[in-house]
């Protein structure tokens, strides 16, 4: 009889696996850590996963594939990081019970898994910026007091701004109590850098920024802007901002009526500029290479030096 070859994963193939999963096991029902400490040894690990084989590594395995090639067969995509228990599972009665269908979804789920736990574990934390927030360029009033609290804003600033901020020029009493009861507020948000790539469980997200940003579209002062080309964002025709980093365009349409000044204007008109501030995540293109941003508040760090600081 002639002798099987077995197509086995190399070391890298299998520490990549169970990584890619954060070492548990890819058996929904299971999802039972595979990594530990051995109990035996100060300083050793334990491993109790394997990766599996997906199609057999050798014919009359379970699900076996004549048509793989052998570097399909050992290769990471042919792999399913299991416990021990679920790998001798699924190649009972020959593998019959379980599909290859069924065990790539097992796969897939478990990396979508682990992918959402990564970015679960971005902390909400109070911007470094905010310490020294000079000029509020941007602050949609009713929304920032509602995110903050009821306390948050003075309620004469809300009714005041309530259409908007009434003139052009500097409005200097209602930017003093805005300021203050930003300052005052415990803000907390999702730092921009700590969720790219961004993904669906985002949406709804409060994120902060402090950023290059691109202008497109401004306005001149009070200049009107059509209400769908803010409801509706349109690249071509809806005021905003954007900041493209490591693939991800994410774009601030924004209502010109919460620009605070003239200066405020021109700044958004400026082509290249640094802003920074918060925002919530409205939606998220399916490629995850664009997202909405609606942004809460905007404005400009005190000092120059902190240009540099992220
Ligand atoms: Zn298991």
């Amino acid at each position: 009889m002639a002798s099987r070859k077995r197509d086995e994963f190399s070391k890298l193939v299998k520490a990549t696996l169970r990584d890619r999963v954060g070492s548990v096991c890819s058996q929904p029902a299971c999802g039972k850590a595979t990594v530990g400490p051995d109990v035996s040894s100060e300083d050793r690990a334990a491993v109790i996963g394997v990766a599996a084989h997906i199609c057999a590594a050798a014919s009359g395995g379970p699900r076996y594939d004549a048509k793989q090639t052998p570097i399909e067969r050992a290769s990471i995509l042919n792999a399913i990081w299991l416990c021990a228990n679920c790998a001798a599972l699924i190649d009972k009665n020959a593998g019959r019970g379980y599909s290859v269908r069924q065990l790539n979804k097992w796969k897939n789920d478990a990396e979508a898994q682990a992918h959402d736990a990564l970015l679960s574990s971005a902390a909400y934390r109070r911007p470094p910026w905010l310490e020294r927030l000079s000029t509020v360029h941007y602050a949609n009033v009713p929304r920032l007091a509602q995110m903050l609290s009821v306390e948050g804003i003075p309620d004469s600033v809300i009714e005041t701004l309530q259409n908007g901020f009434p003139t052009s020029g500097m409005i200097v009493q209602e930017l003093v109590a805005l300021e203050k009861a930003i300052e005052a507020a415990n803000v907390e948000a999702l730092p921009l850098d700590d969720i790219l790539p961004p993904s669906e469980d985002i949406v709804g997200s409060v994120i902060s920024f402090h950023h290059n940003c691109m202008t497109k579209n401004g306005v001149i002062d009070r200049e009107e802007v059509s209400p769908k080309w803010i409801s509706d964002f349109n690249q071509e025709r809806s005021p905003h901002f954007y900041i493209k980093i490591r693939g991800t365009r994410l774009n601030f349409p924004y209502d010109p009526r919460w620009v605070t000044t003239t200066t405020a204007y021109s700044d958004f008109r400026a082509g290249r500029t640094r802003f920074a501030g918060l925002g919530v995540v409205k939606r998220i293109s399916d490629d995850l290479t664009e997202a909405i941003v609606s942004p809460l508040l905007v404005g400009l760090p005190r000092h120059p030096a902190w240009d540099g600081f992220l």
